[in-house]
């Protein structure tokens, strides 16, 4: 929409709005919103609109509790699912400050925008397309599905095309735009692709993307999820995050001299990823549940090597249209859609920039199955793994001093302490799994 403070105001007028919400995030990805009213919206866009921070996850102490939200004009859009006759809805994003007016260290938002002023200051802008997938299920309380469809599958089998199109028209009346939709591997599991986009505006579009996708499969009375793997021995829902750098209006990936077609400065950005992808693993795979999806045989990745089109790798430099600058870029394979898109594109902008700035050599690709290697093959080809647990995951990335340079302290010490207690606490409890298994037998 990319809106100023007046345009805002007049679109206010203009279009009826009696609330505006205003939205940002918290530290584990979670929407939060309060409205205002039409009259406290210049103000609001001046002096921000305070708020007690206290309850929200990862944000401040009791005794600083007074924060502050400084709605961002270039994301005003009108809610296409809430009611237009008495009066529309329309939500800005917000940047969270303290009450001087400085930035928040706990918000999300700042932690990638500091990323972003870090590419800035070498020239460098970040795209990022990502492809968020997710299943609709007849409700909340279980994983009755809708379908038993598959990859593409088209009437009988997708009984949701209706669903994908009302989301998909939500979307783009609020300026988010659509490239591919269908119906993905699972039953009921779908994927609604973005086009690539500028990394704030894709952070806030993914927001904006789960909240619509719930809202819509609400108003058709069914439930969506992002889960990263609802259904035992089917494929998970993944965010596969395809991303490039710009420089000057050229693709900072592309070299046509390339026998893969990529710089140097694309090579070491890869190589970034790779190398800090253990590290990182916790903040774009957050969940227990996001490691039953990282698992061999479902699509997802668990050994941390590159390819062009193998997909069991971490990272694939798609081939769909070789040579061409503008569409070279790689994917990055491990992140779900549950993750928090901020703090997600944030460590691998990050890992990609020091992979740059440290001349990181790119290992040669891999397109044999590594599903299928050896123990010895896999040592061959110098291929690690992903952590298996979230366990696993925090336990590496609390030694990281490049995560925690990235979250910066507060972040970093909130978020271990959040997932270390989530940990806890799975590990205390006894699972079907253990009762089904053990008590005949024990
Ligand atoms: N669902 C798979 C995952 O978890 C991806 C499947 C696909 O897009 N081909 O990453
Ligand atoms: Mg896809
Ligand atoms: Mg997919
Ligand atoms: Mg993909």
């Amino acid at each position: 929409s990319d809106m100023n403070k007046e345009q805002v105001l007049k679109a206010v007028r203009d279009n009826n709005v009696k609330f505006i919400r205003l939205w940002f995030t918290d530290i584990l990805g979670m929407l939060k919103s309060f409205a205002i009213s039409p009259a406290e919206l210049e103000l609001a866009m001046e002096e921000g609109m305070g708020f007690d921070g206290s309850s929200i996850q990862g944000f401040a102490r009791i005794d600083e509790s007074d924060m502050v939200a400084m709605p961002d004009p270039n994301t005003f859009a009108i809610l296409p699912w809430r009611p237009a006759d008495k009066g529309a809805v329309a939500r800005m994003f917000t940047d969270v400050l303290n009450p001087d007016l400085t930035p928040y260290v706990g918000d999300p938002r700042y932690v990638l925008k500091r990323q972003l002023k870090k590419a800035a200051d070498k020239g460098y802008t970040m795209y990022v397309g990502p492809e968020l997938e997710f299943f609709y299920f007849k409700n909340s309380e279980g994983t009755e599905v809708l379908d038993r469809g598959g990859y593409f599958d088209l009437t009988p089998l997708d009984v949701a095309s209706d669903l994908r199109r009302d989301t998909i028209f939500a979307l783009e009346s609020m300026g988010i735009k659509v490239e591919y939709s269908h119906h993905e591997v699972a039953p009921s599991q779908h994927e609604i692709d973005l086009r690539y986009q500028e990394s704030l505006k894709m952070a806030d579009a993914a927001m904006t993307y789960r909240l619509t996708v719930k809202e819509i499969a609400m108003k058709h009375g069914y439930y969506a999820s992002f889960m990263p793997k609802p259904i035992f021995g089917e494929n998970g829902s993944g965010m596969h995050t395809h991303q490039s750098l710009f420089k000057d209006g050229r693709n900072v990936f592309f070299d046509g001299s390339d026998k893969y077609n990529l710089s140097a400065a694309g090579k070491s950005y890869i190589a970034g990823l790779l190398k800090h992808a253990p590290e990182f693993c916790s903040i774009i795979a957050q969940w227990i549940n996001s490691y039953k999806r990282l698992v061999p045989g479902y699509e997802a990745p668990v050994y941390v090597a590159w390819a062009r089109r193998n997909r069991s790798a971490l990272v694939r430099v798609p081939m769909y249209k070789p040579g061409k600058e503008m569409a070279t870029r790689c994917e990055l394979r491990c992140p779900d859609p549950a993750c928090n898109p901020y703090l997600s594109f944030a460590v691998q902008l990050a890992a990609g920039l020091k992979g740059i700035e440290e001349n990181y050599v790119l290992p040669e690709p891999v397109e044999e199955d590594i599903f299928e290697m050896s123990k010895k093959e896999l040592a061959e080809h110098g291929i690690t793994s992903l952590p298996s647990t979230l366990g696993e995951a925090i336990a590496i990335t609390e030694k990281s001093a490049f995560v925690k340079e990235v979250l910066g302290d507060h972040v970093f010490e909130k978020f271990i302490e959040n997932k270390k207690a989530e940990w806890d606490a799975f590990r205390l409890h006894v699972t079907d799994f253990e009762l089904e298994r053990y008590l005949p037998i024990l």
